[in-house]
This record gives structure tokens, C-alpha cells and sequence, in this order.
């Protein structure tokens, strides 16, 4: 029998706890509610202490520090989410659990899960991109999670304002700004715009999918041109329920123009696709970060 590893997916409303094996299997998961921040890691360390895992891999929602050689490596950077900045999160998971530890971002890991597991299986440049209450994008290039100077923040890329946006300019559902990725598609945005998007029927209004779906399209495109990835991969809330996809692969084609003479292109359907692991994708991904912790390749 395999290792058995601990996953752990931080959300901004729940954790999600997992034990599984490197084959992807998962053995047993547990949702925790995330409350404050020493309860809630405390609750989720000894959840894992209890079931004897070998490593655990941790997808935590950022801002937060992904990079092993600063001192604050697995602590909350400033966050708005209250009471959470600067919040050490590993230090946390330590003292309940000693056990090798991978850390990275939620969107990396769901990036990673689809690299190693799903739809992006064998490809060594992805990118993940996750439509929700917030924008977020998780980068696999050249086989390796992408973080630089801090991570990823592609969802705050700035873009054209379509002039048929009903959202008065000047106004986003992003608080640092007017004319971003996540300020404009993030599930907040629609409720901005038109109420409860369900009850709005969002879904089925094809001039709000083409108006949504468009800014899309012209983030893809800056996407593409940046990060070359061989596969897109859509989830999140906003992403999974409504059909963006057919509106921003024309708009991506539209931007581009093409320019870029990649065998990607001509295949946008299946270049540009959803989430291929019912939303487990995330915690696959820490699951992977957690076999990558005890050093195998
Ligand atoms: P989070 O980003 O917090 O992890 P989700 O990825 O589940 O959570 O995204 C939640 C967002 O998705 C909310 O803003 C919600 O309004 C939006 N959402 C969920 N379902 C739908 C839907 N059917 N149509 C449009 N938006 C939806
Ligand atoms: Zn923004």
C-alpha cells in the first residue's frame, strides 16, 4: 500500500481536509468551516495528525507567501479576509503535525490536479483559471508552478470596458480597480449588474454570457501571449454555471487575429475547456503537493 498523504484545500468559507495516495486515489475528506484562523488550522492539523499522513500539500487561498527561502514562507500576506493577514499558516499545521510540507496557492494546485490527473494530464505548460468570488490563475510552465516575485495575480489584469456593460464605468466589483479580469467577471460583478445571478438567469441570457464571456476572451488572450500555455483550463462558480467558453474562444480568435500560428489554435475546443475533475481538482492538486513533499518525482 502507498503513503498516505494529507491534502489540504484553504477556502475562504470552508477547508477542505483530505487523505489520499499518490495515484490520485482519495481516501476520506472532511469539510471544515473556516472560522478564525488558530481554531480552524488546529481543528485541520490534528485532523491530519490523527490519520497518520506522511506529507501534506496545502492550497491556500493569497495573497500568501509561496516562496520557501523567505522567512514568512506559509504565512497569510495582507489579506482582506478578516483577521487572516500575516496569519502563519504552516507554523500552525507544524504544531499539530511535523510531516514534510508542500505549500502553494489554491489556483496552483488546481492547476497542478489537472496537470498531473485531468484533462491537462502529461502537458508541461497549463494554466488554471478560476472564475468565483474572486479571479485567480495558477501557472504550470515548463513543468513548474510559476511564482516570481510573489505568485500569479493574473486575475487583475486590466481590460478593455465593452461599451455595452451595464455596470456604470468608473464602478467593479474590484476594490483597487475599474477595468480588471476579476472586477468584471467575478461572481460579485453579476450581482453588481443584475441581482442573484440564478434567479437573473444569467445562464441563459446570451447577451450577458457574450458581454461576460468577451472580457474573457481578452484576458485569454494576454494569457496566451504571456504564458504560451498547450491547455486553458475554466472553473470556479462563475465559471462552471455559466457557458463562457464559446463566447471567449471567439473573442480570443477576434484579439489575436491571427497572429499566433500554434496548433492550439486551430483547435480552441479542446484548447480552451472546463474543469475534468468535478471540482476536485483543487485537492488533487494538494495531493500532488504532498507527494512532491516527500521528495518523489
Ligand atoms: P470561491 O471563489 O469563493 O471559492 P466559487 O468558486 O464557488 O467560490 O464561486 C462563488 C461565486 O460563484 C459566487 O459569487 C456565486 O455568485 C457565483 N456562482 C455560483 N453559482 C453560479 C451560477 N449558477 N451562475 C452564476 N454565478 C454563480
Ligand atoms: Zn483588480
Amino acid at each position: 500500500m502507498s503513503r498516505l498523504l494529507g491534502a489540504l484545500e484553504m477556502g475562504g468559507t470552508k477547508m477542505v481536509c483530505a487523505t489520499g495516495r499518490a495515484n490520485g486515489e482519495i481516501v476520506e475528506r472532511v469539510r471544515i468551516d473556516t472560522a478564525d484562523p488558530t481554531s480552524t488550522l488546529e481543528a485541520c492539523g490534528t485532523w491530519f495528525a490523527e490519520r497518520g499522513v506522511e506529507a501534506l500539500g496545502v492550497g491556500a487561498f493569497g495573497p500568501t507567501d509561496v516562496d520557501p527561502a523567505s522567512p514568512h514562507f506559509g504565512c497569510m500576506l495582507k489579506t482582506p479576509k478578516p483577521g487572516w493577514s500575516n496569519i502563519d499558516v504552516l507554523g500552525s499545521l507544524h504544531s499539530a503535525i511535523d510531516v514534510p510540507v508542500g505549500y502553494d496557492t489554491d489556483v496552483n494546485a488546481a492547476c497542478l490536479g489537472e496537470a498531473v490527473y485531468g484533462c491537462a494530464r502529461g502537458l508541461r505548460d497549463v494554466l488554471y483559471l478560476t472564475i468565483g468570488t474572486g479571479v485567480g490563475a495558477g501557472v504550470l510552465v515548463e513543468g513548474k508552478l510559476l511564482h516570481g516575485a510573489m505568485h500569479p495575480e493574473a486575475g487583475h489584469i486590466p481590460l478593455t470596458r465593452d461599451p455595452a456593460d451595464p455596470m456604470p464605468s468608473g464602478e467593479s466589483a474590484c476594490p483597487f480597480h475599474t477595468n480588471c479580469l476579476e472586477g468584471l467577471v467575478c461572481g460579485p460583478s453579476l450581482w453588481k449588474r443584475w441581482g442573484d445571478p440564478v434567479a437573473a438567469g444569467v445562464a441563459d441570457d446570451p447577451g450577458k454570457v457574450a458581454l461576460i464571456g468577451g472580457y474573457l476572451g481578452q484576458a485569454l488572450a494576454a494569457f496566451v501571449l504571456c504564458y504560451m500555455p498547450r491547455k486553458i483550463i475554466i472553473g470556479g462558480g462563475v465559471g462552471d454555471h455559466l457557458p463562457l467558453l464559446p463566447p471567449a474562444r471567439a473573442k480570443l480568435a477576434d484579439v489575436l487575429n491571427g497572429y499566433l500560428v500554434i496548433p492550439e489554435m486551430d483547435d480552441l475546443d479542446s484548447y480552451i475547456v472546463g474543469n475534468s475533475l468535478d471540482g476536485d481538482q483543487g485537492i488533487l492538486g494538494c495531493l500532488e503537493l504532498a507527494r512532491r513533499a516527500l521528495g518523489e518525482n
